[in-house]
């Protein structure tokens, strides 16, 4: 091992397979990694039979972000949470809107990053007032080990921990988190396998059992982000199977997050989302019986608001990721009394 491997930390969730490989367990592409190779999301090295993380002490990011940038919209509205990231993903998405960190780790090895330490991290949560850390802006999967130490010291501050990811991690993953995950924003960026092998280079099936999973069997708090490409996942009947997904397979509390594209990276040769595709999909959300369905990336739409989905009435007003008022009443309705969904609401 050379000097530099010899600081770094041992990955969590893999088992040795033959002539020194290692078979990672943390996400859905379960590679078969050879001594001395990556696996698919360049972060994650075998050495000597071993497999170890190779972004542990390398923070890219850390930003005290409104919750509601996650987005989070029913999960402690109006605080801040203290977002992190290293560098890397498991998915290669020709849209992505943080290709600089997400993408240089596979395009060309590139793994920067500060060595902060989960003590770190938690202290400066507190000292910017935050309620919870953020492992987010790149797939928090592939960097599991920092989340890890980092949301049991969190937990331990009375910190939650919340995760913003594209759902491609494994049941094995998803119990090993449960402990101290409180919360998750979940991509389900479309409804079909051909847009996610042609777009991510990944597969839709997946991330479907990850959403159930975590919906049925966790106490994870669970919202959804479908970024509305034109042409690609905006059909009715493709928008109608996700709603209706979110509704059966989910829980019709769910809250379902349309957002607004914009061209980026590799995928220039479109447009931004058209309103008339956002709010035709909301109508959709709202059809299929889902109670909270919002509209993002377009600041000052009646639909960033939450409304009781029995009386109709205002809930929260927001513009973009402000809160301007917050009327619910122990996390009720003020006016019909209806529970409504959600933590520290
Ligand atoms: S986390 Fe990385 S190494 Fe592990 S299975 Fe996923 S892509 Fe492969």
């Amino acid at each position: 091992m050379e000097t530099e491997e010899k600081s770094l930390k041992k990955a969590v969730l893999w088992e040795p397979d033959k002539d020194k490989k290692v078979r990672c367990k943390l996400c859905s592409h379960r590679c078969v990694i050879d001594e001395r190779k990556v696996g698919r999301c360049n972060v994650r090295k075998n050495i000597d039979g071993v497999l170890y993380s190779l972004t542990y002490d390398k923070v890219c990011s850390a930003n005290p972000d409104p919750i509601e940038k996650k987005p989070l919209f029913h999960f402690q509205p109006g605080t801040r949470s203290f977002s992190i990231a290293t560098m890397g993903c498991n998915f290669q998405c020709d849209f992505c809107q943080n290709w600089q960190i997400s993408q240089a780790a596979i395009e060309n090895g590139q793994i920067d990053g500060e060595p902060i330490t989960p003590e770190q991290i938690v202290e400066a949560a507190v000292r910017n007032g935050c309620k919870s850390i953020a492992y987010t802006y790149t797939e928090p999967t592939v960097f599991m080990e920092l989340c890890n130490d980092c949301g049991r010291l969190a937990k331990e501050k009375g910190l939650k921990n919340i995760f913003v990811s594209n759902g491609y991690q494994t049941i094995e993953a998803i119990d090993f988190a449960k402990d101290w995950l409180d919360g998750i924003n979940v991509d389900l960026k479309a409804f079909s396998e051909d847009y996610y092998k042609r777009l991510c280079k990944a597969r839709l099936q997946p991330v479907l059992d990850t959403i159930s999973y975590i919906a049925n069997q966790t106490n994870i708090w669970l919202e959804i982000t479908t970024l509305l490409v034109p042409g690609e996942n905006d059909s009715d009947d493709e928008l109608k199977k996700i709603a209706e997904f979110i509704v059966t397979k989910a829980n019709p509390d769910v809250p379902w997050h349309i957002s607004r594209f914009y061209p980026q990276y590799k995928y220039l040769d479109s447009v931004p989302t058209p309103l008339e595709s956002l709010e035709r999909a909301y109508d959709i959300g709202r059809a299929a019986g889902l109670h909270y369905v919002y509209l993002g990336n377009v600041p000052g739409v009646k639909s960033e608001n939450t409304f009781c989905y029995k009386c109709g009435r205002t809930l929260i007003e927001r513009m973009g990721y402000k809160i301007l008022a917050n009327h619910i009443k122990k996390s009720c309705c003020p006016d019909c009394n209806t529970k409504i969904a959600g933590f520290e609401l």
